[in-house]
């Protein structure tokens, strides 16, 4: 039984219900989900995986910008506290300045597929990369970044027709990694950040909502989450369906509401 984050980098929820995304949305008949869960500022791609893996908001970490620099204050990562429980982790991305969420030593295996100017097939590409190294390896946690999105919504336009096909796209690489997974998988598939025209950043609805999915052994079918959902809640579910500890400080705390 693997535990599964996919990322979806740039999808805006509305997206979900303005084109075709079936795999997606089935996921939402299938588990718990919010279409309002919140980013954080500024809503940029390192500053909220800082903020997922570390349960704290930037202020804490300090991670500002796309840059990444070792923390004044360091405090333990998701991957680090999976590792600390004696379990493992893989880890297949598609944007470079992601390479430092977790600390040295706190992997199993990681991937990193250049493929940025791919829309078309470098995100499945990866996925099929991340599938079969779960069926043969069998990790405890796996981490799946696809970035297509937000290129696409950089250079075309946050719900263009573009960036909407590219939706659909995507949806299909999850639904391949859907039916690639071993039965029993847990998978919780979120977005970072919104975006607005070509960029995101800001405080806009827009660039600050995210969906928010879960599904799995335990986890209630169609149903619609009602307390507030950030960034700082990804970690702690994680590790409560992992069976592990979160780490003192964070200051996120599991969904407590997704289990049946
Ligand atoms: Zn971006």
């Amino acid at each position: 039984m693997t535990t599964v984050l996919t990322l979806i980098d740039g999808l805006r929820p509305d997206a979900l219900l303005a084109t075709d995304a079936p795999h997606i949305n089935g996921m939402r008949q299938r588990g718990a989900w919010t279409l309002q869960a919140q980013s954080v500022l500024p809503s940029i791609t390192l500053v909220c995986h800082m903020s997922i893996f570390h349960a704290v908001p930037p202020t804490r970490h300090g991670i500002m910008q796309n840059l990444y620099q070792p923390l004044a204050r360091p405090l333990p990562g998701l991957f680090e506290q999976v590792q600390q429980a004696g379990l493992r982790s893989g880890f297949f991305y598609n944007w470079e300045p992601l390479r430092d969420i977790g600390r040295p030593g706190s992997l199993h295996y990681s991937h990193f597929h250049a493929n940025s100017h791919d829309f078309i097939h470098g995100d499945r590409k990866l996925m099929q990369r991340a599938v079969r190294y779960v069926n043969v390896e069998k990790p405890d946690f796996l981490f799946l970044y696809l970035g297509s999105l937000d290129e696409v919504g950089h250079a075309y336009g946050w719900m263009s027709s573009e960036y909407l096909a590219q939706v659909s796209l995507v949806d299909g690489v999850v639904g391949e990694m859907l039916a690639g997974l071993p039965p029993h998988s847990t998978v919780l598939l979120q977005s970072d950040h919104g975006g607005h025209d070509r960029t995101h950043g800001t405080d806009m609805p827009e660039d600050m909502d995210i969906p928010w999915i879960i599904t799995g052994p335990g986890i209630r079918q169609n149903h619609e989450i009602s307390q507030p959902v950030s960034l700082l809640n990804s970690a702690p579910t994680l590790t409560a369906v992992l069976n592990i500890p979160s780490a003192p400080q964070w200051d996120g705390r599991c969904v407590e509401e997704i289990f049946t």
